[in-house]
């Protein structure tokens, strides 16, 4: 996709947001658009940076290095949130590039985050992952688990911020947002990171803080 088109597409998509909190009965207090940039290049990226955009989100630790290291030198306020599942053995990368991490799904990542950022002096922002449609595939905590599995992640002292969903691909979004918006109030948690592409408008009707949209900004990926 060429440069003009995706600061196009970012133009569209932050009007779309708008237009969708206008709509909702209740939307959040505010809604945050995550430009996925995963698998996508620098090439790619600099006409949405050019657009004054800042929040990006990335899948791979290993890849947002290779790609941000530079930027970020160029663009200091440039706010990484990392998406895509965390190894343990990535936790210490992890705490010191980004700066929320919406993917902690088991007691040993709290663990081992809680440790990273006692020794980095570092707190990123973080999410729980829940496996909304309980799909023995997918990452994240089963709906029944999730509030316990937050009072251990804040009992560690850590920065606990939302929850975050990916919903079956097959079904429809609602019920899972409506799930994660309603665990998220009974846990008292302000942030719900929900929402990409192709629902993204449904998402904010049930309180999306974040949403996360790849595609209808940089096109598809190879
Ligand atoms: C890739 C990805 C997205 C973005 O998906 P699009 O359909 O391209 O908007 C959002 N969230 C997660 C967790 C992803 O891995």
């Amino acid at each position: 996709m060429n440069p003009e088109h995706i600061a196009q597409n970012l133009g569209l998509i932050l009007a779309r947001i708008a237009a969708a909190r206008k709509g909702a009965v209740k939307p959040a207090p505010f809604t945050r658009l995550i430009a996925v940039s995963k698998m996508h290049d620098t090439a790619h990226i600099r006409p949405v940076l050019d657009a004054g955009h800042r929040l990006f989100g990335e899948s791979r630790v290993q890849e947002a290095q290779a790609k941000w290291g530079p930027l970020k030198r160029e663009f200091p306020d440039i706010e990484l949130h990392l998406i895509g599942s965390l190894q343990t053995n990535k936790a210490r990368e992890a705490v010191a590039l980004f700066d929320a991490i919406h993917s902690v799904d088991r007691p040993k990542l709290a663990h081992v985050l809680e440790s990273e950022c006692a020794r980095a002096g570092r707190s990123p922002e973080l999410f729980i992952q829940v496996n909304t449609g309980e799909e023995p595939q997918k990452a994240g905590v089963s709906p029944r688990e999730a509030s316990a599995f937050v009072a251990e992640v804040r009992a560690l002292g850590l920065k606990l911020r939302g929850l975050m969903c990916i919903p079956p691909a097959h079904e429809p979004p609602a019920p899972h947002f409506a799930l994660l918006a309603k665990l998220a109030d009974e846990a008292g948690l302000p942030c719900r990171s929900m929402g990409m592409s192709d629902d993204f408008e449904t998402a904010i009707r049930y309180g999306a803080t974040h949403v996360r949209v790849g595609t209808a900004i940089f096109g598809e990926r190879d």
